[in-house]
């Protein structure tokens, strides 16, 4: 018999029989790696198990621990999932069933919308198909003959893609009668999902396309183990409660009108534009005294203006545009071209340098709605955008003012950890880029130096940098780990050139400028968001829109409860009274609901002697203080920004 050599991935080499599969291989190799195995990869190519080896090859058995495994893992899951559904509804059409970060979901044109009591039979459905361990088999036929099967079925959307493909030989998966189109790989039989769970049911548009039909996304998760699967659980659980979208509406700070106003953009209700208005007093003024000017720009232009910048050829898709006097205008998706025009009405001399624009900039940029997500995707975002001119001789210098301005405002937002990325130019492909070598070099020199002068540890990018140069992206962590898109850097070898942006330099000849976009908080909607998980909703003191809530036991304290909030609103506390006749427990509950941070009790007591009994929003008791004691504390407090 014809041997073939399989080489491992430590180096090592085999022979084994022409024709073995990659699940006997594996088994030959350790059983408990043939227990685990999901996949396989040969000469890097992810395989299902029962793939025949016929040549050499690299070989490498893919377990649930790798990324690539779980994607297989949970991908199988879908399919066991839509073969579910379609038990229960014949009549659902197949669209798309792909893993996703921590999951996987399935996408179905169904004759009525989904149900929980729907989801919780499809689970009991897919857990018979999963004890039916059923073998996932792979065949190739012809495009025609796929359209055939597929039609038959009543299949549209897969005949939708196939008539899409340009493939002419296309690849199917089945399990008993379910036929799905599908490049693979899987696992090999539905009875190696050990934990699944099915956790919630969605509308999706078919291709994210709002002109297309509504259909039902079924998510859900599969783990290897039970214990992974509950601890999973818990972490949505404890997400949930976090979640900015429920907690922005019980706090009443925001909302969106998706039917009325169209979906992505967001309604600041007034307790969310006052923590809204603190972030961005001190964001601005923390500005002004690092010495950048604050500008404003209007939120339309004509096309001509984004021609120049470019963004009219690579950014289109995103634009929003209309016609106005048979022109046609653009809402604005960036401030940068804005912010150009105002630098220059005048000529610079180096000796003006560095000129730093800053603006509370709100732009437009269209996204798919099935990407939206309460404040975090949105379609209308005010970004804290800043623009630097500068010299090449000054960037060093001012790369290590942005970097310092960003870890104050983080710290001052209580945000202690974040990643942090310097996306560099890809050596092997310079020609990909504008700009010459030296100012690449330049750029990432400088980039890579005001990090080291902080002495801050970051994750270098080859090759990630876009077209127009390097730049620094920061993930802040979140409580749950989760990261998040906060302050980015980017040089911009670009629009300088566009624009023709100069100074004139001591040679009094004149020089095109370095330009640095800069953003620090990314958008009001995706930080306030950010502030609202990160805090559960319970804002530090300084940033709390009702700070305390005065809380009467009868109705004999109303006049001193008034005093007591004149007084604090007077020393700049945002001060409410509740001074319905409600029992105190009840007060409290509500006044906890809406994280306040202070309680502040009022009884004939109290009255009496112009104190006030404090409780925080946690429980905690601090017993009766002076007036005049509790704005000291909390003055105290707000100073720290704690
Ligand atoms: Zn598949
Ligand atoms: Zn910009």
């Amino acid at each position: 018999m014809l041997q073939i050599t399989i080489t491992l991935p430590d180096g090592s080499q085999e022979q084994y029989p022409s024709g073995i599969t990659a699940a006997e291989i594996a088994f030959k190799l350790s059983k408990r790696l043939a227990a685990a195995a999901v996949a396989a990869k040969i000469n890097d190519k992810l395989i299902d198990l029962n793939t025949k080896l016929e040549q050499d090859a690299k070989f490498e058995i893919v377990t649930f621990d790798s990324e690539e495994g779980k994607e297989v893992y949970r991908h199988t899951a879908s399919h066991a999932m839509a073969h579910a559904v379609k038990k229960l509804f014949p009549e659902a059409k197949l669209t798309i069933g792909p893993s996703i970060e921590s999951g996987f979901y399935y996408d179905f044109d169904t004759p009525h919308p989904l149900v929980p009591e729907d989801l919780e039979r499809i689970g009991a459905e897919m857990q018979k198909i999963i004890d039916a361990d059923l073998p996932l088999s792979h065949r190739e036929v012809s495009k025609d003959e796929a359209i055939k099967i597929f039609e038959e079925r009543g299949e549209d959307y897969k005949v939708e893609m196939l008539h899409e493909m340009p493939d002419e030989i296309v690849s199917l998966y089945q399990q008993d009668d379910f036929i799905d189109l599908c490049l693979g790989p899987h696992l090999p039989s539905t009875g190696k999902l050990k934990a699944v769970k099915l956790l919630s049911v969605a509308g999706a548009y078919w291709r994210g396309d709002e002109s297309r039909q509504m259909l039902q996304r079924i998510y859900g998760t599969a783990y290897n183990k039970k214990a992974d699967l509950e601890l999973h659980l818990k972490r949505i659980e404890e997400a949930e409660k976090r979640d900015h979208r429920k907690l922005g509406r019980e706090l009443d700070f925001f909302s969106l009108h998706e039917e009325h106003a169209g979906p992505g953009l967001v309604y600041w209700h007034p307790k969310g534009a006052i923590v809204r208005r603190i972030v961005e007093d001190f964001w601005k003024d923390e500005h002004i005294k690092r010495g950048y000017q604050l500008v404003m720009i209007p939120h339309i232009a004509k096309s001509d203006l984004w021609y120049t910048s470019g963004h009219y050829d690579f950014y289109r898709e995103n634009m929003y545009t209309m016609q106005i006097d048979r022109q046609e205008y653009v809402l604005k998706p960036m401030n940068c071209p804005g912010h150009i025009l105002i630098y220059k009405t005048k000529v610079h001399s180096y000796r003006e340098l560095p000129i730093r624009y800053a603006e509370l900039g709100t732009v437009y940029r269209y996204e798919r709605s099935g990407v939206l997500h309460g404040m975090f995707r949105v379609r209308g975002f005010t970004q804290d955008d800043a623009h630097i001119f500068c010299t090449p001789e000054q960037l060093p210098s001012e790369l290590v003012g942005v970097i310092d301005l960003m870890d104050y405002l983080l710290r001052g937002f209580g945000y202690e950890k974040y990643e942090i990325e310097l996306s560099v130019r890809d050596p092997e492909n310079k020609d990909k880029y504008m700009g010459s070598d030296e100012d690449w070099e330049r750029a990432e020199n400088a980039l890579a130096g005001a990090l080291n002068q902080r002495n801050l540890s970051y994750k270098r990018m080859e090759g990630e940098a876009v077209f127009y140069g390097p730049k620094i992206d920061v993930k802040l962590v979140d409580a749950l780990g989760h990261s998040w898109q906060g302050p980015t850097i980017q040089f911009d070898f670009n629009l300088p050139g566009r624009f023709d942006v100069n100074y004139v330099g001591p040679d009094n000849k004149e020089h095109e400028v370095v330009m640095v976009h800069r953003t620090v908080l990314g958008s009001m909607e995706r930080f306030i968001g950010g502030l609202i998980e990160y805090y559960s909703g319970a804002l530090p003191l300084w940033l709390s829109p009702v700070q305390a809530k005065i809380l009467t036991i009868t109705d004999e304290q109303i006049d001193y409860a008034q005093q007591v909030v004149t007084q604090l609103i007077e020393a700049g506390l945002r001060t409410e009274a509740d001074i319905r006749s409600e029992k105190l427990g009840f007060k409290i509950r509500e006044a906890q609901l809406e994280k306040i941070p202070y309680m502040l009790v009022v009884g004939n007591r109290e009255a009496s002697s112009g104190q006030v009994a404090v409780r925080l929003r946690n429980g905690e008791d601090l017993g009766p203080m002076n007036v005049s004691d509790f704005i000291k504390l909390a003055a105290d407090e707000i100073s720290k920004k704690k």
